[in-house]
């Protein structure tokens, strides 16, 4: 028997384990998928001991995703990115190696909902680890980013290591949340990488500033229907909810794990129907 996971702190309400156990169902696999809840001391040893094991891969998540870059042989993406959420122990290396497939989920959701952000002028609301990750998705996509953030000094950073790393066609930029009012009105593709709109019905980008030549993604998944992603939807714009991000970045680490094609449609309809 295979066995992935998912490690974090906390981890207990998470959709992973059925949406990767539908893939195995639904191909016959002889696999399971557990979630584990190292102490922050204890994370590199659980690593060890899940290489030990035969573990073939694990997820990882909050607080843990910086700290599993130190550890692994991470790709040059998630390098750039500064995190690592998929950890590959098949490999013939004493190291396993690390990727960012958050970013790859951000760009698998535009691309199913027919949304090429190259050339697109986009906005990124939030500059932690989500907001790194769609920063970094769309600038590499040929998007021009601008960073919008609570913390202006973190959007700065995000913007200057955009700049800095030479891939990015265009000049990324970066403000605090009133960057939104003159940003939004002329963005194609618009993303919320902040937690604002999970705990209550509230949204980072005021109504007026959304219009109907915007696709809009919305991180949150719980709710799948949030603030934004209903306002949005009123002034006539594309929009993409969290569910699908969540979708692709286990699409992206079952088939980095696997080598196999994973069943899409299997693993949407698991998650969608626990949201
Ligand atoms: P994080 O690293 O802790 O970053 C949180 C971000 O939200 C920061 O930019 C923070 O701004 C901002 N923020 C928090 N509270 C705010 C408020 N009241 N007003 C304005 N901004 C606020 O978290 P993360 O890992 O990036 O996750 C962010 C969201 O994305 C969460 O809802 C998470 O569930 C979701 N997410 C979804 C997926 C998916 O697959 N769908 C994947 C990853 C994350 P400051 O810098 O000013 O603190």
């Amino acid at each position: 028997m295979q066995v992935f996971g998912l490690v974090g702190n906390p981890v207990g309400h998470s959709l992973s384990p059925p949406m990767h156990e539908a893939a195995y169902d639904s191909l016959g696999m002889d696999a399971r998928y557990v979630t584990y809840e190292p102490s922050p001391e204890r994370f590199a040893a659980a690593l060890d001991g899940a290489d030990a094991l035969g573990i073939t891969g694990l997820n990882v998540t909050i607080p843990f995703k910086q700290d599993a870059l130190e550890l692994v042989d991470a790709d040059p993406f998630a390098e750039r990115i500064g995190a690592v959420n998929t950890i590959d122990f098949t490999g013939d290396s004493d190291t396993p190696r690390g990727y960012n497939t958050d970013a790859a989920g951000v760009s698998r959701s535009f691309a199913r909902h027919d949304v090429s952000p190259d050339g697109a002028d986009a906005v990124v609301v939030g500059a932690g680890g989500a907001g790194r990750a769609a920063a970094f998705a769309l600038a590499d996509e040929g998007a021009a980013v601008h960073v919008a953030n609570r913390t202006a000094s973190r959007a700065a950073e995000l913007a200057a290591e955009l700049n800095d790393d030479g891939e990015s066609e265009h000049t990324a930029t970066a403000g605090d949340l009133d960057s939104l009012a003159t940003s939004v009105p002329d963005a194609d593709v618009l993303v919320n990488a902040t937690s604002v709109g999970m705990e209550s019905d509230e949204t980072p980008v005021p109504a007026p500033l959304l219009h109907e030549n915007l696709a809009v993604l919305d991180a949150v998944y719980a709710p799948p229907d949030t603030r934004l992603l209903r306002e949005a939807r009123e002034a006539g714009a594309t929009t993409i909810d969290g569910a699908w991000m969540l979708l692709y970045q286990g699409v992206v680490a079952f088939e980095r794990w696997t080598g196999r094609e994973a069943p899409v449609d299997e693993m949407d309809a698991a998650l969608r129907s626990r949201l």
